[in-house]
């Protein structure tokens, strides 16, 4: 790596620490100074806190490959998504503190251990301590791909900062419907958010490259869940994404949704979908275009 790449590198990083002066890692614009310890929304100061760190193969088959995807999970969230699978670790905030060396030495681990990429699953309020972490580590030797596991509710501005730290973006889009989007997630105008967010990873990545040994080495992923009742606005979201990322892009159509954390409460929500709402979502991937990711049994 040359001087002049790793001033701009750093200079990144500076760019996205600043923004945690006035937070606005993220869409909400919280505007709290998490450098001095205050905390917003997703309830995260200046310190890197990961639940979990492991080899994972429970991911689509190029990113969890042969080995396993190196996964970090970050505590908290920029989301509240009703039906959380993970609440413990995305709302309580359980997990461990990390310096940016240390989760720099983690990832190391990880690619001494054989993993194909660094996952950093809901990465989007730690974006500029990965980055930092992710610099350190590419210092020291890491090769292998890093990938952003994140919600899609990510900010333009901060996205263009993080392009030197991410090859894969492993995004989601939840929602087409903004209504759905705040009654059950909490987050104001996800759709549109999203959508740019989205056009930006493509603009940035491209489509997913998939090498001869068949690991994903960069590009994006997009990862939709199917909600019942027709929550997640699925004929939107494929639509969209045909029309206006690319036909070829790569799409994960996801079954398992099951309830958890609040949704077992709400009506709507309080059940897994049934064969014919997920025969239904596969239909509109495919009328819409797409051709390229994988879909599931239920
Ligand atoms: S990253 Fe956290 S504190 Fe910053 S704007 Fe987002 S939710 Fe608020």
């Amino acid at each position: 790596m040359g001087a002049y790449s790793d001033f701009l590198m750093n200079s990144n990083i500076s760019k996205l620490y600043k923004l945690m002066e006035k937070c606005s890692v993220c869409p909400r614009k919280c505007g709290v100074n998490r450098l001095k310890g205050e905390k917003g929304f997703c309830k995260s100061g200046n310190e890197i806190r990961v639940a979990s760190i492991n080899l994972h193969t429970g991911e689509e088959p190029p990113i969890s490959g042969t080995n396993g995807s190196g996964t970090v999970f970050f505590s908290n969230c920029t989301m509240s998504c009703v039906f959380c699978q993970n609440y413990p670790i995305s709302q309580l905030g359980n997990g461990y503190l990390f310096t940016t060396q240390q989760l720099a030495d983690k990832m190391l681990e990880l690619q001494k251990e054989g993993a194909h990429n660094i996952n950093f699953v809901t990465p989007s309020h730690m974006y500029p301590l990965m980055a930092e972490s992710v610099f350190i580590a590419k210092q020291k030797g890491l090769k292998i791909p890093i990938l952003a596991n994140c919600s899609g509710y990510e900010s333009v501005e901060v996205l263009e900062l993080m392009d030197d730290f991410i090859d894969i973006y492993m995004p989601d889009m939840k929602y087409s419907d903004d209504i759905y989007a705040k009654k059950y997630s909490n987050v104001t105008d996800y759709a549109k958010i999203n959508k740019a967010a989205i056009k930006e990873m493509f603009r940035q990545k491209g489509n997913l490259f998939i090498n001869k040994n068949e690991i994903a080495e960069k590009g994006l992923l997009i990862r939709h869940l199917v909600l019942p009742n027709g929550i997640s606005g699925s004929k939107e979201i494929f639509d969209f994404i045909s029309a206006e990322i690319s036909a070829d892009a790569f799409v994960s159509v996801m079954a398992q949704y099951h309830t958890a954390h609040k949704s077992d409460a709400i009506k709507e929500l309080s059940r897994k979908i049934t064969e014919e709402e997920y025969e239904y979502a596969v239909d509109c991937f495919y009328k819409s275009g797409l051709h390229n990711g994988w879909v599931q049994e239920l």
